[in-house]
């Protein structure tokens, strides 16, 4: 099947008839608690566009969350994945053993910051790489507690909701919660209360103050952040604070972690966000656009801490599926190869300006913020930081009935994102702003 046409065409509304009815059957059949951005049934994707039941073809600004970064159907990744099914789709990677799985560690001990000595993990979702790396990280310090941030999300499992910082919808009714994990403010700096010109310094103040009087550092199995923080609102934490961050990890014996989930394999621009301030973490999480759309996560980190759980501590049944590596090895060679970082950085040269034209002192949009084609703007009432969900909602219902597919985010939900896929043309990523600016116009 070839590409789909790389141009927005509007044939019905949106949705259209035919996903309206299928909308009808899902609600009847599928559980209520999955919500849906767009209810629009995909007939199929590819670049930067999504053709629907319906043949309207929206532009993808949202990549699945960041996920198809090569686009929904790169050919190297669809071949590599019908080669692979041939062959085998399973054999569990604890049972017996194959070459994929290895070629996808080695490149990712390789990619990721820092020149020591390397292990990799692979497993399945994004919250099974943050709560192994929790395992790994206890194992190797002796201790239990997990610092995380305000705004933090890490997933939706016991242990990663925990760690997640928003209530509804990830956690309500949830509880209880998983024991020892400790939170800490995020350096909002849009938010600060305290000196504006000093969020780094204050955030990583405070961020000591918990360890040392709530806590005890010597108790501290792990601090782990988000380089830039996703769901929370791509929140860019200022310069400085990582690396304190680090560096006090370090001399305490915590085991440092970035979750790199959503922000890394090229998305802000770099390789990882980490190396936008020259950060080595002692383990980094890796999924969301590493297989290209398949399921497949990582834990890429030091040897020494790594090889701290003895065999049969870590795995899973699906953990390192051959498929899934089959499609990682040949989506990591498409963002080295094809320097997808540049292209990122592309994005955002095109399309900061034009967002950031649009704040200013009587707009809804209060900052533009983020890396690379990680950007959003944050929605308030005019002339106020009082967040305004409402506007982020309505630009949002309008980009999408026009046919621009686009997500919010934010602890208040006031936040729209742009996650475009890496490879989106610069025709069709400028006709999704117009849209966008549209949109704004019309509240
Ligand atoms: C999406 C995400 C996760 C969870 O990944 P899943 O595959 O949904 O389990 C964890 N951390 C970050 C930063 C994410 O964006």
């Amino acid at each position: 099947m070839a590409t789909p046409e790389q141009r927005r065409t509007l044939v019905t509304e949106i949705p259209g008839p035919r996903s309206v009815k299928l909308h009808e059957q899902r609600s009847a059949a599928f559980a209520a608690g999955f919500g849906v951005t767009l209810p629009v049934f995909v007939a199929e994707a590819g670049g930067g566009i999504i053709v629907d039941v319906d043949g309207n073809h929206l532009i993808d600004l949202a990549s699945g969350i960041a996920v198809t970064s090569v686009g929904a159907s790169h050919p190297e990744v669809v071949a590599a994945v019908q080669t692979q099914v041939e062959r085998f789709t399973h054999t569990c990677f604890m049972v017996t053993e194959y070459e994929a799985a290895v070629d996808v560690a080695t490149t990712l001990n390789r990619l990721t910051p820092g020149d020591h000595e390397k292990r990799t993990g692979l497993f399945t979702t994004g919250a099974e790489a943050v709560e192994n790396a929790i395992k790994i990280a206890r194992t190797y310090t002796g201790r239990q507690a997990v610092v995380v941030l305000s705004h933090a999300y890490h997933g939706r499992t016991l242990l990663t909701m925990t760690m997640t910082a928003k209530n509804v919808p990830y956690k309500e009714g949830f509880g209880p919660f998983a024991p020892e994990v400790y939170r800490v403010p995020s350096p909002y700096a849009y938010r600060w209360t305290g000196d504006a010109s000093n969020v780094a310094g204050e955030a990583f103040d405070q961020l000591v103050d918990v360890i040392s009087t709530q806590i005890g550092a010597h108790n501290v199995a792990a601090i782990i952040a988000e380089p830039i923080q996703g769901e929370g609102g791509f929140i860019v934490p200022p310069e400085g604070y990582l690396p304190k961050v680090a560096a006090y990890a370090r001399e305490n014996g915590i085991v440092f972690i970035a979750d790199e989930i959503q922000a890394g394999l090229g998305r802000t621009g770099r390789m990882f966000a980490v190396d936008h301030e020259g950060v080595v973490p002692d383990l980094i999480t890796t999924a969301k656009a590493l297989a290209g759309g398949m399921p497949l996560s990582a834990v890429t980190g030091r040897a020494e801490i790594m090889d701290a759980v003895a065999p049969g501590g870590l795995g899973g049944t699906y953990a390192a599926n051959p498929v899934a590596c089959a499609a990682a090895k040949a989506a990591l060679e498409v963002i080295e190869r094809d320097d997808l970082p540049a292209k990122a950085r592309r994005i955002e040269e095109i399309a900061r300006p034009r967002l950031e034209a649009l704040v200013g002192p009587s707009s809804p949009v209060g900052e533009v913020r983020g890396r690379g084609a990680m950007l959003a703007m944050e929605f308030v009432e005019r002339g106020t930081t009082i967040p305004a969900p409402d506007a982020a909602r309505k630009v949002a219902a309008y980009a999408n009935s026009h046919g621009v597919l686009t997500l919010t985010c934010g602890t208040y939900g006031n936040v729209i994102r742009l996650l475009p896929p890496l490879v989106i043309g610069e025709d069709l990523l400028s006709d999704a702003l117009d849209v966008l600016e549209a949109g704004v116009a019309s509240l």
